[in-house]
């Protein structure tokens, strides 16, 4: 049985008070809270075990790279990656995304050659390929979600064509909760001879993830909103990918030789992990997994239905507001804006005010709320230790914006 209440006690945050009021964390989509075990690991990582990796021989270098190096496997095991080989450990989904890019992309794209994302993306994952549009002539082909949030992979696949260098889709959409068919398009995709890189950062906290089942080339995750420190996250890359990819950046430990006149590279991953890594938050990182591993995913995914389905009862009583996205597949993310135009930001003002920590505004995703014709929604996002009460304490907070505003 899932033991919310036991979950919570995990997560000293949770018990304190926003002003009079218990607080309802429910800005997950932005980042999430961090269990005991992970404050425990930061605290140790710094005050007992520090040092740099990968360079010490001395006690605490050899500590601290058994820990770091200890999470590229957890993060294998999280993603059920072939080999740790195709893990690279980063400072989260947008390094990685800017890595694919400048790595992979850059160097293979002539002027006219395409992209193919989703409306729905992320600026992480929009803005470096506009870099590419505007450095190198890329074309960014774009594919439009339905009424309901939803994104067709045959749409996907169908705006693929000869000149396709690389699909790059989001897993969950952070704005709707839509979670998309990454298998099929995968599936389309690689009978096409074209890669996919898959945006990781809202799906792999909320579901299973299995990259080798998925069949994608690229899955990037950051570990902030999986329930770790912020400054960490990693991607996966495909053996045959790696091989093709150029190093982003270069420093230290991701070189095997410096000369006047020459330098060779490390082995892969590593010589795609220049200088200093955020060591302490990686090594959090892989305590949240672990630790998420440890509850199950599969069970954290039926609570987050649980809450998602008590969310959508409860709004249905509420004919003056809309639910932004109402995809058969959507996830316990809600983007909320009132009949009557209450704007975002006085919403979620009042919400706080009640203790409920929302998030308003256009969510790093300007181009689909342009498609969706709206300016700015009040998102709630559930994580694994929110409640049904929760939800109904966001429902009364809702009706007196209603009340305040209509
Ligand atoms: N992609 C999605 C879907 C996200 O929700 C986010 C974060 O909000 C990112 C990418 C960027 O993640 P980060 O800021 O941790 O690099």
């Amino acid at each position: 049985m899932y033991d919310v209440e036991e979950i919570r006690a995990q997560f000293p945050i949770l018990s304190r008070r926003i002003g009079k009021a218990p607080l309802v964390y429910l800005d997950n989509g932005a980042s999430a809270q961090k269990p005991q075990v992970v404050i425990d690991a930061i605290t140790r990582g710094y005050a007992e075990e520090y040092s740099n990796v990968h360079r010490g021989l001395h006690t605490l270098s050899t500590i601290s790279t058994e820990r770091y190096e200890g999470t590229r496997d957890v993060v294998r095991k999280f993603l059920n990656a072939a080999s740790q080989e195709e893990i690279i450990l980063n400072t989260g989904t947008t390094e990685g995304i800017n890595m694919v890019a400048y790595g992979w992309a850059m160097p293979r794209m002539e002027p006219g050659d395409e992209i193919v994302l989703s409306i729905m993306e992320h600026h992480a994952n929009i803005v470096p390929w506009h870099f590419l549009r505007e450095r190198q002539g890329v074309v960014i082909k774009w594919v439009d979600v339905d009424a309901n949030g939803d994104l067709d992979p045959q749409a996907v696949i169908d705006a693929i064509g000869p000149k396709t260098k690389l699909v790059a889709v989001t897993h969950m959409s952070n704005v709707l909760g839509t979670v998309v068919d990454v298998k099929a398009i995968c599936a389309g995709a690689r009978e096409k001879g074209v890669p996919v890189l898959v945006d990781g950062s809202q799906a792999a906290v909320h579901q299973p993830v299995d990259v080798a089942d998925i069949g994608c080339d690229f899955y990037a995750i950051t570990g902030h909103k999986l329930y770790g420190p912020s400054g960490a996250g990693a991607i996966y890359v495909r053996r045959e990918r790696m091989e093709e990819m150029r190093p982003f950046m270069g420093g230290g430990d991701m070189i095997d030789q410096v000369t006047r006149e020459a330098v060779t590279y490390n082995v892969a991953p590593m010589k795609f992990e220049a200088g200093t890594p955020s060591i302490v938050s990686t090594i959090g990182m892989g305590v949240a997994l672990d630790w998420m591993m440890d509850l199950g995913m599969e069970t954290i995914a039926a609570h987050e239905r649980r809450l998602r389905d008590h969310a959508i009862e409860r709004f249905k009583g509420l004919n003056w507001l809309n639910i932004q996205g109402q995809s058969e597949s959507k996830g316990a993310i809600f983007s909320l804006t009132l009949e009557g135009g209450a704007h975002a930001h006085d919403i979620s003002t009042v919400l706080d005010k009640k203790g409920i920590a929302v998030r308003a505004g256009t969510h790093c995703a300007m181009p689909l709320m342009q498609h969706m014709g709206l300016g700015a929604t009040c998102r709630a996002s559930f994580g694994l230790y929110n409640t049904e009460e929760e939800v109904d304490r966001l429902v009364e907070a809702l009706e007196l914006c209603h009340e305040l505003f209509a």
